[in-house]
């Protein structure tokens, strides 16, 4: 299977070339057209099988296909365990997602707004406006930047669970428009005790959401989350 056969848009096939990848891993080229398609994913899968895109890209597509309003909360929504992990996956996110054009974001701003979003542009070195956003939200750093970070309405946010909830419940983030939901490195987040708080956060989700499960190993604990937060739909195990 070659990237081709994915069906990913144009931008997104730039970065992939420019990356110079040989092939699909194969949990790209398992998860890909079961997340396109709109189904649950649970896979196994560990660091270095390609894993993040392999729920990245179908996230990218899923958010610019459906085109939502980012001023009433992002569309899509990674948890992860650790802030490395979340930066990392930030990292990855940003490649791709500044190839990606979302067509209503500049319109939806004023004039005053584009020149100074172009300026900032410039002097921050900030993606293209326009382009679609993503921003990482993790504990042990400060919440101001964040915050701001935040102000610039992105489609896709990154984050590790108690920072998320906490500003969740301070009302700075509403995730009522998640359509697509990542637990990466599920079995970890259990490990590391924030099944409570990925709890509190799928409940402010809405239903009918698009869930993937990823996890490095399979015990009972792992089977039952992954029946419980991946139950909207029938899932695709791989
Ligand atoms: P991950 O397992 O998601 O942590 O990815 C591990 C590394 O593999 C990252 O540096 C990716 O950029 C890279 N990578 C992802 N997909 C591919 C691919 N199809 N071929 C080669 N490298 C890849």
């Amino acid at each position: 299977q070659s990237f081709e056969d994915a069906g990913f848009p144009a931008g997104i096939m730039d970065v992939v070339r420019s990356s110079r990848y040989g092939a699909p891993s194969a949990i790209q080229a398992q998860a890909w057209p079961i997340a396109l398609a709109g189904r649950d994913v649970v896979a196994i899968a560990t660091t270095g099988s390609g894993k993040t895109l392999g729920y990245l890209l179908p996230a990218l597509v899923q958010i610019q296909a459906r085109g939502g309003d980012p001023a009433l909360g992002p569309s899509a929504l990674v948890l992860a365990p650790t802030r490395e992990l979340a930066k990392q996956i930030q990292a990855e996110a940003h490649r791709f997602a500044r190839a990606v054009v979302m067509p209503d974001s500049a319109g939806a701003q004023s004039r005053q707004q584009q020149r100074h979003r172009a300026h900032k542009q410039q002097h921050q070195h900030q993606p293209a406006a326009g382009s679609l956003r993503a921003v990482c939200l993790y504990g042990g750093a400060s919440r101001e930047e964040q915050l701001a970070a935040l102000r610039t309405r992105p489609h896709l946010v990154i984050a590790t669970p108690g920072r998320l909830l906490d500003f969740v419940e301070a009302g700075m983030i509403r995730l009522g428009q998640v359509a697509y939901l990542v637990l990466d490195e599920a079995d970890r987040m259990l490990d590391m005790g924030f099944e409570p708080q990925i709890r509190d956060v799928v409940r402010a989700l809405p239903p009918g959401r698009q869930t993937l499960f990823f996890s490095a190993t399979w015990p009972a604990e792992v089977r039952a989350a992954a029946a419980s937060f991946a139950a909207s739909q029938r899932p695709v195990q791989i």
